[in-house]
């Protein structure tokens, strides 16, 4: 049985922005001949997509174009709140979190338009596209402070007839279902239209996915801020690939202590039966917000899906640099 390791890889380690390809080239043969068959890579930060592809290419990686809302350009509406709210925010929270708002049509339009743009571009050369950020920012802080933008305002007007929702109104079963619906509507929406151009143009549709879906070990303190839980972010990703709107799904399941690493595997393994066993590729932190996993850690990790007998896993490292003995513990797992 194959067992497929990813990494979600970044340019940031490139010295020559002119002339990268030598650069990529290394990086990717050596983690190639780690037994790394597929590169998810940032495209904010790749200084050329035709030199990643062409080096991928060469040494037999597939290309995954990783892309966020925010890359979609200038134009992207992030979440809008008044001056008082944002000090509330920063003051209680120690972030001004501000993504953009995944309510509004104006941004669904824009990612969509960049994303098309981009497979048609690439026709051949990428495998896959892969939406990280697919969510609102985030579960913690939509509580207490849901976007009041122009077009979350007309939301509020027609379904509770008021602009601004007062944390009264938010307490209320009712509305704090719809605000939760609306938003999981919207966010769907425009998986949706990433699911028809990605059919249209013969590519695979996968997305980074919160590691807390609905009620999984979380991590609430900084430099973290809450996993999630994915579906108060307008992320249902369960549905999305029980719906085959997505094809695959990396949960970005970094947890350092091992019994919370694994009972999120358990939570993953219930709520998708038998999708899990051809869409699910958990992410392992190599090195993240959340601390670091040492190689031997790695391996723990790596076994632990292999036992329950899953497709693969996708690495996070936020350095991008494997040293050998990573390398050594990709090369065991990787098949
Ligand atoms: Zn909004």
């Amino acid at each position: 049985m194959s067992f497929r390791i990813g990494i979600w890889d970044h340019c940031r380690y490139v010295v020559d922005r002119e002339k990268p390809y030598d650069e990529i080239a290394r990086h990717l043969e050596r983690m190639r001949k780690a037994g790394v068959t597929m590169a998810d890579i940032y495209l904010p930060e790749v200084p050329s997509l035709d030199d990643y592809c062409r080096a991928a290419a060469n040494c037999g990686v597939d290309v995954e174009a990783r892309i966020t809302p925010e890359w979609a350009g200038q134009g992207v509406i992030k979440r809008t709140l008044p001056e008082d709210l944002w000090q509330d925010m920063e003051k209680k929270y120690g972030i001004r979190l501000s993504g953009p708002c995944g309510n509004h049509p104006g941004n669904r339009a824009l990612f969509v338009a960049g994303a098309e743009n981009l497979i048609k571009a690439y026709k051949g050369r990428i495998k896959s596209l892969h939406l990280d950020f697919i969510r609102n920012d985030n579960a913690l802080l939509l509580l207490d402070y849901p976007c009041q933008c122009e077009e979350c305002q007309k939301l509020n007007q027609r379904f509770f007839g008021t602009k601004t929702l007062t944390p009264e109104m938010l307490a209320k079963p009712a509305i704090a279902y719809k605000v939760v619906a609306l938003r999981n509507e919207n966010v769907t929406a425009t998986v949706q239209e990433m699911r028809r151009i990605s059919r249209e143009n013969s590519i695979k549709l996968t997305i980074a996915a919160r590691a807390n879906y609905i009620d999984s070990a979380d991590i609430t303190a900084p430099p973290v801020w809450g996993l999630g839980p994915a579906v108060l972010e307008g992320q249902d990703w369960v549905q999305w690939l029980e719906k085959g709107f997505i094809d695959e799904a990396f949960p970005m399941n970094y947890h350092t202590e091992l019994d919370k690493f694994q009972s999120l595997v358990d939570d993953y393994l219930r709520l998708l039966g038998d999708h899990a066993y051809k869409a699910l590729y958990i992410g392992v932190g190599v090195m993240s917000s959340m601390g670091v996993n040492p190689p031997e850690a790695v391996a723990e990790r790596l076994q632990i899906l292999k036992n329950a007998k899953l497709p693969g896993a996708m690495l996070f490292n936020k350095i991008n640099t494997y040293d050998d003995n990573y390398c050594r513990i990709i090369k065991e797992f990787a098949c």
